[in-house]
């Protein structure tokens, strides 16, 4: 593993980093462990006001930063952009709602006195990232930490070097002070390092199933909190009297975005029997439809794939999935080009025992599945090792929210595609993880939920009062 940016496009080799040293390592951790000191007894609206410039400093440099992204891991220069907008959306909705988010929660007891829930920061967060979506996974975990008062340090991707390099030197220029979120080109050594540090006191890694039980086993031992949200595979769920213009219109794009390198990608689509036939027809013709290019090109419409090691992976899995029988119903013609371009396919007729049926393809790959009753279809998505997501069509939306609380996932939308917003909770269960991202429950991930009971005096009359309970 070196940290390189290697476009996938050109297959150039554009940057090179050396890895950090320990010493760099040890710098970070006592000026990550300064700042939470200070954090302390800062009033939050000033981390607000900082954070609101590190918005705006995002979106004005937002063309710079798309450029950056596109060139680390190849994603369509729009979706680049669209990702820079929604950082700074994360990052304004944190700095107007986290005073309020973060204020004591009091609790109605029998014990004299009044009860309150206050949280409190907890010191250094050793933070992982993966390269699909380079700046939103850090600002996911950046915005509601720094708002806490908790400061962080980031190990990203080895492919995305220069995208993170980039994000935290723009916080920095934005005026939040050097050591709240440092970047550092970590082995996988230096962050158990960094996690047996007893300044680090929570760890967040977004990333598969294998980065997360290493970084989670570390966790483990040092017994420090932690937060994993790894792969999926989603169900895209269509129910007989779904609105099939609406169905067709989404289901390419939410299995195209970003090249299908996304963990809640729609990955397995599993139709009802009288629209199965519209539903693999429009689907076929929609991924035909697709105009590979230069991503950097805003009229490219399939990019490609973050690096030759994931293209090949996800050819050994469609060979594999062919190989046990599978059919390929559908695959998009030779590409010409050099860069890593992963032709659209898809795939029907797996059944349990294909390797496809429960192994996650991170890349343009649609499974479709035919069913015959809602109890199928819910008992076909649950039939998986992950639960991140999911989407599910209905005639009626509220008979669709009945049947997708059956799905056991972590999200799920109706009518509707996944919309990643700072309000929302984030996570899955099962192999996705554990733990949530954003909204409320996702930023208080890493706080002391410290109880406070203020009384005048005890009171031995109280039952509880009289109590000794230790
Ligand atoms: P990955 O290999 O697990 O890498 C993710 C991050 O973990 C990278 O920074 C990686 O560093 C690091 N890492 C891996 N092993 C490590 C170890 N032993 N010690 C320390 N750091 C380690 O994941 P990926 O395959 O690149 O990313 C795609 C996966 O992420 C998919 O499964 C996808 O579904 C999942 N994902 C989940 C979410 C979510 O929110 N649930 C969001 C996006 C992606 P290196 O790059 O240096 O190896």
């Amino acid at each position: 593993m070196t940290y390189q940016t290697v476009n996938p496009y050109t297959n150039e080799v554009v940057t090179e980093y050396p890895f950090a040293t320990d010493s760099e390592l040890q710098d970070a951790l006592a000026l990550g462990a300064q700042r939470y000191e200070e954090f302390k007894t800062q009033p939050i609206a000033e981390r607000g006001a900082l954070l609101h410039k590190v918005a705006a400093a995002l979106r004005e440099h937002a063309d710079e930063l798309a450029k950056i992204c596109t060139v680390d891991m190849g994603k369509l220069v729009g979706e680049s952009a669209g990702e820079v907008e929604l950082c700074a959306i994360i990052a304004d909705w944190f700095a107007d709602h986290s005073e309020e988010l973060l204020r004591p929660d009091s609790i109605e007891t029998i014990a004299t006195g009044e009860a309150e829930v206050r949280h409190h920061a907890v010191g250094v967060v050793m933070m992982v990232e993966p390269w699909n979506f380079p700046y939103y996974q850090i600002m996911r975990v950046f915005a509601p930490n720094y708002m806490v008062g908790n400061s962080m340090i980031l190990k990203h991707a080895a492919n995305t070097p220069t995208s993170a390099k980039r994000f935290c030197e723009i916080v920095e220029e934005a005026g939040v002070p050097k050591g709240t979120l440092t970047n550092l080109f970590l082995t996988y050594d230096q962050v158990t390092d960094a996690i047996a540090d007893p300044r680090v006191q929570g760890v967040a890694l977004t990333g598969s199933e294998r980065g997360g039980k290493s970084v989670a086993e570390a966790a483990g031992k040092y017994l420090k909190k932690n937060t994993m949200e790894l792969g999926g595979m989603d169900p895209f769920v269509v129910l007989g009297d779904a609105n099939m213009d609406d169905v067709t219109n989404l289901a390419w794009r939410v299995r195209l975005y970003n090249c299908g390198q996304v963990c809640t990608s729609s990955k397995r689509f599993i139709v009802m029997d009288n629209v199965y036939d519209e539903f693999l027809d429009a689907l076929k013709k929609n991924f035909a439809a697709v105009k590979p290019g230069d991503p950097l090109d805003p009229a490219t419409t399939l990019a490609p794939m973050n690096t030759k090691r994931a293209k090949e992976k996800l050819q050994s899995q469609l060979d594999d999935a062919i190989a046990a029988g599978a059919k390929l119903a559908y695959q998009y013609p030779e590409i010409d080009s050099d860069g890593q371009f992963f032709r659209p396919a898809i795939l029907t007729d797996i059944d349990p025992s294909n390797p496809a049926y429960k192994s996650e393809m991170f890349g343009p790959v649609a499974a479709v599945y035919r069913v015959h009753s809602e109890e199928e279809a819910v008992a076909l998505a649950n039939d998986n090792p992950y639960g991140l997501g999911g989407i599910l069509f209905a005639g009626d939306p509220d008979h669709g929210a009945e049947v997708a609380s059956r799905i056991e996932t972590g999200m799920v939308y109706v009518n509707n595609f996944m919309a990643s917003l700072p309000e929302l909770p984030f996570g899955g269960v099962k192999l996705s993880g554990y733990g949530r991202e954003m909204s409320r429950i996702g930023q208080l991930a890493f706080v002391n939920e410290q109880l406070i009971v203020k009384a005048a005096h005890p009171d031995l009359t109280n039952p509880a009062g009289g109590l000794v309970v230790a």
